[in-house]
């Protein structure tokens, strides 16, 4: 007899919730903003640019800028780029809202790809395939923490002359043949809200080796400003002029110092997510009713998100049941993402259908999002694990 799962009345593996993800604040970080917080500067400080040169340092690009979340790094990313009017910029169907959002902000036209089946990156030759003479941009995703296929991508973005924009909210401390996020695309962006690898809060990055780039979303995400208040200060001047229409995105000075000390700490924590996916790995090739997505060779993957698929023949209930069993089981899974297409919004203003993105739709009914992050126990892995057999065994076909 296999064994009762808690959702049909035995005992859940753990008492208490163990959540998919959760930041890890340690005592030095909360004596850096602390110090921060009793300085002269809370905002547009020397944090700022401390911060965004040991990004940059760690990532391998010439230019980091500082802004006020992920969503602001792409805001800032596309504005850069250009995206206007009409203009198109291709995004995977598979992500967060945000990626297709900022093209939305600017006026601009989200075009959504379909993704690989197996990564569930997008595929570069439907990114080929979705070009026209509108696009102006192509975004990728490094869904989950892996780096996107960028051979593929820089060889279909070359011959089209298009730049290319890396969302890597997801995949700070991951690399590439030997290269790091963050410096495989034009403009890369990054988050830094509290289930992201590292957090500042709320918070995010854009890298690039473009320092015209650089300059113009330093401008951006300070109202279009050509200085900022600290540049005024030491120069003893009030004067500034607005070239350009601009936002408040910036980043304060206290999470700035927040993200250097936890940036400090990603090497570290990138180890242990890869050391937890790995045991899942080895515990999930044994449940055939459960597969993990495929991960590339030559990248090392940053496992923000650790997704297994629910393949549907093997269960007598579908992804759904599993998912709420697991939650019964005090694990705090979750699904990343709902096809953005699929938004009502999106069906509603840009007529998106179901259909679109055959591949995404399909993964989107089976995919499950276990916890995983650098805090967790060896204990906590394991009851994941446990629960995973008991709950697959008890519906086992
Ligand atoms: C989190 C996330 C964003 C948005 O970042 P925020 O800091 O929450 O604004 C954008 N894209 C992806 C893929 C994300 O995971």
């Amino acid at each position: 007899m296999p064994e009762i799962p808690a959702i049909a009345g035995g005992m859940p593996v753990r008492e208490t919730l163990l959540p998919y993800s959760r930041q890890t604040i340690g005592e030095d970080d909360v004596q850096v903003v602390t110090e921060t917080l009793r300085s002269d500067w809370l905002t547009t400080g020397p944090k700022v640019e401390e911060f965004e040169q040991a990004f940059a340092s760690f990532v391998g690009a010439k230019e980091a800028v500082a802004v006020s979340s992920g969503t602001a790094a792409l805001h800032g990313a596309f504005s850069a780029l250009g995206v206007g009017n009409g203009d198109e910029v291709i995004v995977p169907a598979m992500t967060f809202a945000a990626t297709a959002n900022a093209a939305v902000f600017l006026n601009g036209t989200p075009v959504f790809v379909d993704s690989d089946p197996g990564t569930l990156l997008i595929d570069p030759a439907k990114v080929e395939a979705a070009i026209t003479p509108k696009t102006k941009a192509v975004c990728c995703v490094d869904y989950a923490g892996q780096p996107c296929d960028y051979d593929g991508l820089r060889a279909v973005t070359e011959r089209h002359g298009l730049p290319l924009v890396a969302d890597a909210c997801h995949a700070i401390g991951g690399s590439s043949k030997g290269k790091p996020v963050g410096s495989l695309a034009d403009l890369s962006t990054f988050s830094f809200h509290a289930v992201k690898p590292m957090t500042t809060g709320e918070g995010g990055m854009i890298t690039t080796n473009d320092a015209e780039a650089a300059a113009t979303m330093r401008r951006f995400r300070n109202h279009g400003l050509t200085s900022d208040h600290r540049e005024r200060q030491e120069r003893g001047s009030w004067f500034y002029e607005m070239t350009d229409i601009g936002f408040n995105e910036r980043l304060t000075d206290f999470q700035c110092a927040l993200g250097i000390a936890q940036l400090r700490k990603v090497p570290a924590w990138t180890k242990r997510r890869q050391d937890v996916a790995h045991r899942y790995d080895a515990a999930f090739a044994e449940i055939h009713a459960i597969t993990p997505l495929t991960v590339q060779p030559n990248v090392s993957h940053a496992y923000h998100l650790y997704v297994v698929r629910v393949n549907p023949g093997m269960l007598t209930v579908g992804r759904t049941e599993i998912f709420k069993a697991l939650r019964a089981e005090n694990l705090g899974v979750n699904v990343h993402y709902i096809p953005v297409h699929l938004h009502p919004f999106y069906r509603e203003h840009f007529g998106t259908h179901p259909g679109m993105c055959p591949v995404a739709e399909a993964a989107y009914e089976q995919i499950i999002s276990l916890p995983l992050f650098a805090g967790m126990t060896d204990a906590d892995a394991l009851d994941v694990i446990e629960a995973m057999k008991k709950v697959c065994s008890y519906y086992q076909r």
